[in-house]
């Protein structure tokens, strides 16, 4: 199994299978763009799978593709095909923001993907556009239900939630929630390299919470204690609402992830710089055991706990990484 210094256990690796993306969220995207990866520099399907199969050799049971967008790279679902067969990878899941689902939800399912988590902050066209530079809501509701055809259980959607910019849609999402029975989960609006993070759109879980109460009574879930989420359900409504509260109340005590970037490195934490070259070991022909090494190294630099955002001088570091680069 594989520790860390405090105790904790790593379960859990969230893999960016590209930096590319189809959109261009302005709270992930630097507002001059990035500078994408060449071809050489991102990890092949082969390369990954062996870096799958050694952490399930030490105890990773669940892996999250991610990105950029994930659903961009060439023969997505003959990867997860693969990966699903990994002895001990009990869980495939995968985050996207649903543009490509209208035809991949289908062969996204019979491949094996165990569960999907699509993002969607706002249900307004002009909005949509806004917010991520692309008039393509239309194609994310049809992505949607082309998921709920395919028969994904447990559908989540994923909504970053800013104040001035969506905290006004809080009641069309919990009937969102209801009518396309999925769980909606609020995340707190995070600062990353570049994306113009400023405190006052941030929007607590509680203060969504206290607001969704006004109208809607909540009854909690119960949830797995490495869960990211405080899920809840709406008395007398299908769906759920969920929070994911990493800047007010940081859940690091109960982080069992690690993350792997396209480029091939292994990064203990999201809010944190640390970052262990996996891939130039595994194309010099590293063996298993020092491929086990860099991952004990890894959960052993994790940190404790990251800073408090609202309160720290430093809130974004100069040469950190976007988040498109690191892979939500
Ligand atoms: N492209 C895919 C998508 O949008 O779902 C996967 C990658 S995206 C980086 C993963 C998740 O990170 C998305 O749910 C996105 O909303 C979230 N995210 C990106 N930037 C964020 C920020 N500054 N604060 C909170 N969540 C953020
Ligand atoms: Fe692309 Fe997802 Fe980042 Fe939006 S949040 S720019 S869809 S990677």
């Amino acid at each position: 199994m594989l520790h860390d210094a405090s105790g904790r256990t790593i379960t859990s690796l969230r893999i960016s299978l590209t930096d590319r993306c189809n959109l261009r969220c302005r709270y992930c995207m630097p507002e001059d763009g990035v500078h994408f990866l060449e071809h050489a520099e991102i990890l092949r399907y082969e390369e990954i799978e062996r870096l799958i199969w050694v952490a399930a050799q030490i105890g990773v049971t669940k892996i999250r593709l991610t990105g950029g967008e994930p659903l961009l790279r060439r023969d997505v679902a003959a990867f997860i095909e693969r990966s699903v067969h990994i002895p001990n990878i009990q869980t495939v899941a995968l985050t996207t923001n649903g543009l490509l689902l209208p035809e991949l939800a289908l062969p996204l399912r019979r491949a094996g993907l165990s569960y999907l988590n699509v993002s969607l902050d706002t249900l307004h066209p002009r909005k949509f556009e806004e917010i991520t530079r692309f008039p393509a809501l239309q194609t994310v509701l049809q992505g949607i239900r082309a998921a709920q055809q395919a028969g994904f259980p447990a559908l989540k959607v994923n909504v970053v939630a800013i104040r001035g910019f969506n905290d006004d849609e809080l009641f069309e999402f919990a009937e969102f929630a209801h009518a396309e029975n999925v769980e909606l989960r609020f995340i707190e609006y995070m600062p990353f390299h570049g994306n113009g993070w400023n405190p006052n759109g941030f929007l607590s879980s509680d203060e969504l919470k206290a607001r969704l109460m006004e109208r809607f009574e909540l009854h909690p879930c119960k949830n797995a204690p490495s869960a990211a989420a405080k899920t809840f359900e709406i008395s007398g409504r299908r769906g759920r609402i969920g929070f994911i509260s990493a800047v007010s109340h940081s859940f690091c005590g109960d982080c069992n992830r690690l993350r792997l970037t396209a480029d091939g490195f292994l990064r203990p934490c999201l809010h944190d710089n640390i970052e262990i070259d996996v891939k130039h070991p595994l194309r010099r022909g590293a063996s298993d055991d020092e491929l086990i090494a860099l991952f004990q190294e890894a959960a052993n630099r994790k940190p404790d706990v990251h800073r408090d955002f609202l309160t720290s001088t430093e809130p974004d570091s100069a040469d950190g990484r976007a988040m498109v680069k690191i892979g939500g």
